[in-house]
């Protein structure tokens, strides 16, 4: 039997929704199929639910616990806990329930370039601005000479995002990535 793909599944991509706060906030979404959900987001309680209603059947609730990561520059960032696995991912699938990709057995289509592939496109883009050789692992050469401070630390954030995009959260590959990039950047304070 082949597997349904992520594109065929209505999808809530953590990363896309506001972060930066810890103050309770509440997101509603409405799809084409006229499905919608609403969000309640809980950071300081690391939980969130999640309301969602189709058209002609029963309103379905999720909660749902959130994990968090630092970020380089300050701040951290929420990632779904799949209630299932409760795998720390970014983006959970509707399957008749919340899951993430692996348990909802998706794949991504192999026809296009896949979200994982394009972030690699990413990382080698913003690995080049920077003086870099392409790679995501490849080895991290430091600012070259005549770069302003500032633009290297706002291409350091750029990348640890593609980088962590790329790897997936909760990754292995991702974890070596954040180790490497912590102390990468320092915070900018005057433009040389
Ligand atoms: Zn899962």
């Amino acid at each position: 039997m082949s597997k349904a793909l992520t594109t065929e599944r209505m999808k809530l991509d953590i990363r896309t929704m506001q972060d930066d706060t810890l103050a309770p906030w509440s997101h509603r979404h409405q799809w084409k199929n006229g499905t919608t959900v609403l969000l309640r987001f809980k950071r300081r309680e690391k939980r969130a639910t999640i309301e969602i209603t189709v058209p002609g059947k029963e309103v379905h609730m999720t909660a749902v616990e959130l994990g968090t990561t630092a970020q380089y520059f300050g701040g951290s960032r929420a990632w779904w806990k799949c209630p299932c696995c409760h795998a720390r991912v970014g983006v959970l699938y509707w399957s008749w329930r919340w899951q993430c990709r692996k348990c909802a057995e998706l794949v991504h289509p192999s026809t296009r370039q896949s979200e994982s592939s394009l972030s690699y496109g990413q990382v080698n883009r913003v690995r080049r601005k920077l003086g870099w050789g392409g790679g995501l692992l490849s080895p991290m050469a430091g600012r070259k000479k005549g770069m302003h401070r500032a633009t290297y630390n706002r291409l350091i954030q750029e990348l640890a995002e593609v980088s962590a995009a790329a790897a997936g959260a909760g990754d292995a590959v991702f974890e070596r990535l954040k180790k490497r990039m912590t102390g990468m950047g320092t915070p900018t304070t005057k433009v040389s």
